[in-house]
């Protein structure tokens, strides 16, 4: 294992009509508060009402700030920021999926630094301080709700970065799984793809002897596989429903990859093409995962061997390291295909125009992987096999 600390602040508040805890969280930060969210969904589904209901109850002065898009812009953290400042907001609570939550960690450490956040985005400088924020999860995805990093676009640029301190952990999170039962079915298949690509990431390590963290690694992707379909047979089946929500925080909130760092390289992939053509997060990773271990197998054989056999049943007999793992790769895919993930850019309507430009970006952006650094010429290979 690589060495490591684990410190997860989160208090995570999970299970059926959780919301109500809203009622002793909040006022321990403060009570003006500044409700974010995105377009719309939760005023349809009536989880703003219940938010808001709770918040009148105590008294507290809420402002709004809403509009979040899906791959949440520079410009809406910009006005977020402006609101706390001008208004001395005390405490942010970030009603909605993983594009809310991360452009309120934005706002948090925004509100509470000097110059432009994207000097902070950009990793140019540090958060010194943040504003307190809590979240009431509505989408299994990203597990953002238990994590301190955030994915912010900057559309003047096409840059999609990704960032993260420890002063911006949520302080709280409510997780209630009947809050995602509106979730429509395609965007419940990306969250889906979501979850298990971050499992992948923390598969891919290149740290030795992790035996247990590969056990669970596997056992995510097992429960996650087994779930699914009969999520999307019934979308508002409560046990699918908590089951895919619960992965999908335990995914990414450091849990799982005590000890190894993951690879990481295709979310820095997948990102590009987000900010060129702004797709969703789960639809290109679901497109990029599989022609990323292809294209590396010289690295990702071991590792994907033994994917293939722990997890998606390939019989090993009579074949060699490297038929396993391709059988592996094609089980990935077929499994993804079977929930209607999407499986080339091409179902984006993404063609070869800006594969050397996206290619560029996502290279000059970050460093790209772990077990293998990519340049681009890789990463151009990579969407080339994806059209
Ligand atoms: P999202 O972008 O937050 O939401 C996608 C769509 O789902 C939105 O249109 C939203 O509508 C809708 N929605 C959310 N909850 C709903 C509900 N209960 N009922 C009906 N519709 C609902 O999706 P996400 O996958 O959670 O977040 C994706 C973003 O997170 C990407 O930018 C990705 O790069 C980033 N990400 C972050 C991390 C991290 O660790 N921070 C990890 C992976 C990915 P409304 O806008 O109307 O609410
Ligand atoms: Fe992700």
């Amino acid at each position: 294992m690589h060495t490591f600390t684990f410190h997860n602040p989160t208090k995570l508040i999970f299970g059926k009509g959780t919301i109500s805890a809203l009622k002793d969280e909040v006022p321990r930060f403060g009570k003006k508060v500044l409700l974010v969210y995105g377009g719309g969904s939760i005023k349809r589904n009536g989880i703003y009402d219940k938010t808001m209901k709770i918040l009148n109850e105590l008294g507290a002065e809420v402002l709004e700030l809403s509009g979040v898009e899906p791959n949440p812009r520079l410009l809406t953290v910009h006005k977020g920021v402006e609101l706390c400042k001008q208004e001395n907001v005390e405490f942010l609570l970030a009603v909605g999926g993983g594009s809310v939550i991360d452009a309120t960690k934005a706002i948090a450490a925004g509100a509470r630094f000097d110059g432009d956040v994207w000097e902070i985005i950009t990793k140019k400088e540090t958060p010194k301080d943040a504003l307190p924020f809590g979240t009431v999860l509505t989408l299994a995805a990203t597990g953002s709700e238990m994590n301190p990093t955030s994915v912010i676009t900057n559309w003047d640029t096409r840059e999609k970065l990704g960032w993260g301190h420890p002063l911006v952990f949520p302080k709280f999170s409510i997780l209630d799984p009947v809050h995602t039962f509106t979730v429509p079915r395609d965007q419940t298949v990306n969250g889906i793809v979501d979850i298990m690509a971050h499992s992948l990431e923390h598969y891919f390590s290149p740290a030795p002897n992790v035996p247990y963290n590969e056990r669970m690694v596997e056992g995510l992707l097992l429960t996650v596989m087994e779930t699914a379909p009969k999520l999307l047979q019934d979308l508002q089946n409560y046990e699918a429903r908590e089951t895919i929500l619960f992965c999908g925080t335990m995914a990414l909130n450091g849990v799982v990859n005590m000890g190894m760092a993951g690879d990481w390289a295709t979310h820095g992939i997948e990102h590009a093409v987000s900010a060129m053509y702004d797709i969703p997060h789960g639809g290109g990773l679901a497109i990029l995962f599989p022609n990323w271990i292809r294209y590396n197998l010289d690295v990702t054989t071991p590792k994907m061997k033994q994917l293939a056999i722990r997890v998606f049943g390939v019989s090993p007999e009579g074949k060699s390291d490297r038929e396993i793992a391709e059988e592996g790769i094609d089980r990935l895919r077929e499994f993804w295909n079977s929930l209607g993930a999407p499986s080339r850019l091409a179902d984006y309507g993404i063609d070869d125009s800006k594969l050397d430009l996206m290619a560029e970006i996502a290279v000059s952006a970050r460093s790209l992987g772990n077990i293998k650094k990519l340049d681009k010429e890789d990463v151009y290979e990579i969407y080339k096999m994806s059209l």
